[in-house]
């Protein structure tokens, strides 16, 4: 039985191999949930695949990639800074890849950026919490000692 949680592509190759297309790229169908298509076979983004192919296409295409996100499915629940890095590690490959425009990207990394400074912020005052009271507990030690 397949894994339920590993996604793969509807799409086939040209010699009838299923796509094995990365599945941090894949896009979910709208019309038929829970299925994922890569940018080459997802049937929504054919026109964008012949904007691409014909003459002057980049431009064309450039058009069909304005509003490009990553799916919600594609975002992880932020708890720690290790979530906000593996996090940052599938913008950079989603921007890389050109599937989200560096636009957004710099936007997510930044928020990223200011979610793991945050967390250390937390982090340092739960700390020095902890030390007062630790020190507090040991002037009250010396003090009663001393009598
Ligand atoms: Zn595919």
């Amino acid at each position: 039985m397949p894994d339920q949680d590993v996604r793969h592509c509807a799409g086939v190759k040209a010699n009838g191999a299923p796509c094995g297309c990365e599945p941090s790229l894949l896009i979910v169908d709208d019309e038929t949930p829970d299925t994922w298509w890569c940018f080459n076979h997802h049937p929504a983004y054919e026109e964008a695949r012949d904007a691409a192919r014909s003459k002057g296409g980049f431009r064309k295409a450039a058009k069909f990639q304005r509003f490009r996100f990553l799916d919600k499915a594609e975002l992880i629940e932020l708890r720690t800074p290790a979530d906000a890095q593996r996090q940052a590690a599938a913008v950079f490959a989603a921007v890389a890849t050109g599937r989200l425009s560096s636009a957004a990207g710099s936007v997510a990394l930044r928020a990223l950026d200011a979610f793991t400074k945050a967390c250390e912020q937390t982090e340092l005052l739960t700390r020095l919490d902890e030390l007062e009271r630790q020190v507090a507990r040991t002037v009250n030690i010396t003090k009663g000692g001393a009598r």
